[in-house]
This record gives structure tokens, C-alpha cells and sequence, in this order.
């Protein structure tokens, strides 16, 4: 018999559609680690998606769309949901206007593409995107930002396709912009284009624009982890040592002595350590707090443990069950950023 998946690649080979089998998640993902997904699509276009979405319906298949799995872990073994990806829909169309810059960007357009697109225009308002790795469609499902400057800063429309294959273009206030969620989070429908524009007043000489970046990212290597495989923040808020410090005796006295070491370093009041020295040894203490043995695969990063690491391993499994049990500890009030899928069929 015919399974469901050589059902799916049959079709895909006949509507000459391109997938690949056996997409190996722990080769391909930021965190290196994962399954094998059997059917992984990559339309070419808006219409193959559409085709893709309508038959995959028909035959009540259930799909997941994916990025480029820069925030999110899914788990060892053999995926069989189809997945599609829009890696191949990746056009910048420009248009410029007396008053703005108009960008349709496709959503498998990388986001340091896209900042970096919106900065040889001399536009300012991208510079500190250029760090987060994802797509564009990934970057609007997740609301993504850094410093303080947002992918959906400048956003005008999104394009999507629903469950029932319909396109559907929402203004951005129809889109449910919050940290980390948008609508997309409840309806699950295919983000494949959006429309940036970008205003006159946000021209800056390109000198300006690199030197922001350049200082940006300058930042950025100093206080996130880069040795590691890692998907950004785990936990979706702003300060995780300040939300969990009335988690128990031992975690309040360490923010509060946290606090305290960082204002006397800064200061120069203490001077026998500097503050990422001191940051390594803190996350050292906190990861004891976790339960994290030094010999786990996976573990908090020592330049700050709102940042899940890979230290080797391809196993996405080790890393739910830490992420689950360090989740435990921080509480249900704060919600995890990187995405888990370890349901998945
Ligand atoms: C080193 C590193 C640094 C990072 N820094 C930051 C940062 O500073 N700020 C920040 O916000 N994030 C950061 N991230 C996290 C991540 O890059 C963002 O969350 C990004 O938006 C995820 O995009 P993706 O394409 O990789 O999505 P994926 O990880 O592939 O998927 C994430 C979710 O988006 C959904 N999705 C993906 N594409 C689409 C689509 N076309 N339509 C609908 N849904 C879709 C998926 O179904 C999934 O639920 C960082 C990650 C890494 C690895």
C-alpha cells in the first residue's frame, strides 16, 4: 500500500514541484539539531504554493509552513507532516515614491537581506535586523526585533494564504502585532509577501546607517552568544534574571547580588573583574540554580541564560527535556520565545 507520503511525492513529481526527501533537520537548523523531515516542499512561487496548500487540503493532509528554523526545535525521528518552506520566494520589488520607499518583499527573503537591502538605499531603520537570522515571514509570525527597532517597524501589508488557500492581505494594525506573537499565531495561514514602506524622513547619509550598524553589532558579539549553536532567546521577555528573582531565596539574592556587582563594574568601583567576566560566572551559578550539569549537551549560554546552547548534539529530544525543565523553574507567567515542536507526526 501506498503511504501518505509517497502518496504526496507523487504529486509533487507529477505538478513538477520541487521538495526534498529526508530533509535533515540537524544539519539545517541554528540549533543543529533534529529530526529528518520526509517531505519538505519548496514552491517556487505564490501559485505552486497555492496548489500545494489546495491539495494538501483536499486530501486532509495536515502541513506546517516553516523558515529558515532559526527559533525553533523539532524533534529526533522521522517527520512525516509535510512541511513547506518559501526559501524560493525571495523577491525585493522596489518602488520609490516622492514621499517613501515601497518595498514588496517575498517572505523567504532573509532579514539581514532585507535590512541590508533597506541600508543600500540609504534608508535608515533596519541596522540592528541585520543580526537575526531568519526569513521574513518568520520575522513578521514572530514579531522579531532587536535594540529597540523592529522587522514590523516600517511594515505596511501582509500577504497570506489561509487554510482554505484564499489570499488574504491585512493592514498591519489588522495583524495583532504584540512581543513575539501576531495573528499568525492563532490562524496558522501562510505568510508569502509584505509591503514595507519606509518614509523620506528616514534617508540618512550611509555613513551614518554603517557606523549605527557597525556599532550595533559590535554590541550585539559582546552580550549574545555567537560560539555556540543557538536560537536567540529562549523565553520571551526582556530581562529573564529580573522576572524570575522571587522564583525562590537563592534566586533573589543573586539578581540582587547580580545588580549590585554590575552597577559597582560599571562604575569602576570594583575593578578587579570586568563585567563579561563576571557575567560567565553568574550564568555559571544561575545554571546550577537550573539543574544544569556541566556534561549536558545542552545549556544556557554563559553570556546570558536566556539562550539555550548547543554544545554538540544532534539530539533535539535532550533539548526539550532541558527546555521543559528549566521552564519549570522560570514559571508559566513567561512564555518561551523558541518554539517547540515535539508533537509533531
Ligand atoms: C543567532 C540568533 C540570533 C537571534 N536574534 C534574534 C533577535 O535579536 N530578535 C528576534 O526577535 N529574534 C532573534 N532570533 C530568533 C529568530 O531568528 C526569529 O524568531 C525569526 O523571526 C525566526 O524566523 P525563521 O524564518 O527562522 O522561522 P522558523 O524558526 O523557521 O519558524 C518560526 C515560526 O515561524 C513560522 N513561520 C515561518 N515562516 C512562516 C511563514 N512564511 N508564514 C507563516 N509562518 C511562518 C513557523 O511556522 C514557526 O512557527 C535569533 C535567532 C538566532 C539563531
Amino acid at each position: 500500500m501506498i503511504t501518505e507520503s509517497e502518496k504526496i511525492s507523487k504529486w509533487l513529481i507529477e505538478n513538477k514541484i520541487a521538495y526534498i526527501n529526508d530533509f535533515n533537520i540537524s544539519i539545517r537548523s541554528w540549533l543543529k539539531a533534529g529530526g529528518i523531515i520526509r517531505t519538505y516542499i519548496t514552491p517556487k512561487d505564490e501559485q505552486e504554493t497555492i496548489k500545494v496548500v489546495n491539495f494538501l487540503n483536499s486530501e486532509k493532509y495536515d502541513y506546517k509552513i516553516l523558515g529558515n528554523l532559526s527559533n525553533i526545535i523539532i524533534r529526533d525521528g522521522v517527520i512525516f507532516t509535510p512541511i513547506l518552506n518559501l526559501s524560493k520566494l525571495n523577491q525585493i520589488n522596489q518602488k520609490l515614491y516622492i514621499d517613501k520607499l515601497e518595498l514588496k518583499v517575498d517572505a523567504g527573503v532573509s532579514i539581514p537581506r532585507f535590512a541590508n537591502y533597506v541600508m543600500k538605499q540609504e534608508y535608515s531603520g533596519t541596522e540592528s535586523l541585520l543580526g537575526i537570522p531568519g526569513s521574513v515571514g518568520g520575522g513578521i509570525y514572530m514579531n522579531a526585533s532587536c535594540y529597540g527597532s523592529g522587522l514590523t517597524d516600517y511594515l505596511a501589508s501582509i500577504k497570506s494564504i489561509n487554510a482554505k488557500g484564499e489570499i488574504i492581505v491585512r493592514d498591519k494594525k489588522d495583524a495583532k502585532l504584540e512581543w513575539r506573537k501576531s495573528i499568525y499565531h492563532e490562524n496558522e495561514d501562510i505568510i508569502i509577501s509584505a509591503i514595507f514602506q519606509f518614509p523620506t524622513s528616514q534617508k540618512k547619509n550611509i555613513d551614518i546607517i554603517k557606523s549605527k550598524s557597525e556599532k550595533i553589532k559590535f554590541h550585539r558579539k559582546k552580550i549574545q552568544e555567537s560560539d555556540r549553536p543557538n536560537l536567540g532567546s529562549l523565553f520571551a521577555t526582556k530581562n529573564l534574571y529580573s522576572d524570575i528573582k522571587f522564583k525562590s531565596v537563592k534566586l533573589f539574592i543573586l539578581y540582587i547580588f547580580f545588580k549590585l556587582m554590575q552597577i559597582m563594574i560599571n562604575n569602576k568601583i570594583y575593578k578587579k573583574i570586568d563585567l563579561l567576566t563576571f557575567r560567565k560566572k553568574i550564568n555559571k551559578v544561575y545554571r546550577k540554580c537550573f539543574q544544569i550539569d556541566t556534561d549536558n549537551y545542552f545549556s544556557l549560554s554563559d553570556k546570558t541564560i536566556n539562550c539555550l546552547i548547543n554544545n554538540g548534539s544532534q539530539k533535539a529530544n535532550d533539548a526539550i527535556k532541558t527546555v521543559y525543565s528549566i521552564k519549570k523553574i522560570v514559571g508559566e507567567k513567561i512564555k518561551l520565545e523558541n518554539i517547540i515542536l515535539d508533537k509533531i507526526k
